[in-house]
């Protein structure tokens, strides 16, 4: 068998593991004294709405039109409201022509890579910290990953290492915004300068080198900050969204992937993500999760609640004296460990019952992922366990 396969399949995550730790802890001595920060399930309740359209879909719908196949782009009035909405929202002019719906984003990264990866000389980069599956995605696909280092005061890009990086062979470089795991949202100013940098290389290589634009957290954003949509700012842009997060249904497994029409070859490459999206066996995206987008495109859950446990998290950790990155969305936070061996700060935390993921997962060390979607009593009660890990390196 492919051996590639049969070892990721046969090693399990450190997220997965830590899930697994935190179950049994939580048998042993009860939930309420364990304080899991290791998974990114969203804890806020999806937005009524959706449950109400849900409904009206199985209730009015004939079984057909709820359970059957739709068209392999995905259904024609879903995608239009998808692009109205986009296309309000970003001063955009999308068609339903530029939307390919998917089982999510993992999926819709799926499909983008391998929809432009030829051979293992095609280099797929990703901005550490990172999501952890970009690799497996990349690689999957057939490129060869690598990782740029990030500029480790701010977790912002690291111009002069990413210059380092490129070269002839670069295909696409992943930027996620908000950031899984650091919560980071890149400014506008920041992602203009990265358009300019590539705008440069590819006239330097003479092919295009896109930017695949994971966007699952893009409604989760604190403070009023302004998202800026990538594909305004640079022409070869793929973007990959998901309604896990924003409409809080990860297992239910629905997105889509944007090819807009200014993105070098537009046509032939959503062609190729169509056929990507037959090579991995993808017949279409569910279609009651797609009649329920088509109801829904333009709601959120309600984010506010996130924001509430950012403040609890981040003022609380800080007030201890953790050195924390404040995040600016998603819902994640990235804290400093307090020894250069972010896995044995987890091993300790362990001991007082605190669950995080140490950083060398997202290609960085020295830092912990906190996943703050629990309950706001989770991140109240945890506080005394934190201080007292804290007092223990004193
Ligand atoms: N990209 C990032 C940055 C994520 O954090 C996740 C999931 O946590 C995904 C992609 C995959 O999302 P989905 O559930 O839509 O496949």
């Amino acid at each position: 068998m492919n051996k590639e396969m049969l070892n990721l399949g046969s090693n399990r995550s450190i997220i997965r593991e830590l899930f697994e730790f935190s179950k049994q802890r939580k048998a042993e001595i009860g939930e309420d004294n364990v304080y899991d920060f290791s998974l990114g399930n969203p804890s806020v309740k999806p937005n009524p709405e959706l449950n109400k359209a849900l409904i009206k879909i199985i209730n009015d719908g004939n079984d057909t039109y709820t359970h059957g196949y739709t068209s392999a782009p995905g259904d024609n009035n879903t995608r239009k409201k998808i692009v109205d909405d986009l296309n309000n929202r970003f001063n955009t002019s999308y068609d339903i022509n530029n939307i390919y719906m998917t089982c999510g984003a993992a999926a819709s990264l799926c499909i983008a890579l391998r929809a432009l990866v030829e051979s293992k000389n095609d280099e797929v980069l990703a901005l550490a910290p990172y999501f952890t599956e970009y690799k497996v995605f990349a690689e999957g696909a057939g490129a060869t990953f690598k990782v740029v280092k990030p500029d480790m005061e701010s977790f912002g890009i690291n111009f002069s290492e990413l210059e380092k990086e490129i070269n002839k062979n670069t295909k696409a470089i992943i930027v996620n915004s908000p950031n899984n795991p650091s919560g980071v949202v890149y400014s506008e100013e920041s992602l203009k300068k990265l358009a300019e940098l590539l705008r440069n290389k590819e006239v330097l290589y003479n092919h295009p080198i896109y930017i695949i634009c994971d966007e699952p957290y893009r409604e989760i954003v604190f403070d009023g900050i302004k998202i800026a949509h990538i594909p305004n700012l640079y022409d070869d842009t793929i973007v990959c969204y998901s309604y896990s997060k924003s409409l809080s249904l990860p297992g239910e497994r629905i997105g889509y992937v944007l090819v807009p029409n200014k993105a070098a070859d537009s046509k032939n490459l959503f062609l190729a993500c169509l056929g990507a999206g037959r090579a991995y066996g993808y017949v279409c995206a569910p279609s009651l999760m797609q009649h329920a987008i088509e109801l829904c495109a333009d709601k959120t859950s309600d984010m506010n609640e996130y924001k509430k446990n950012r403040d609890l998290i981040y003022n609380g950790l800080t007030e201890i004296g953790y050195e924390c990155v404040k995040p600016e969305g998603a819902f994640y936070l990235f804290m400093k460990a307090l020894e250069p061996d972010a896995y044995q700060f987890m091993e300790k935390a362990k001991k007082h019952n605190i669950i995080v993921v140490p950083s060398d997962n997202f290609g960085v060390k020295g830092y912990v992922r906190l996943a703050y979607c629990v309950s706001s009593k989770t991140i109240i009660n945890s506080m005394k366990a934190f201080k007292d890990l804290f007092n223990e390196y004193k």
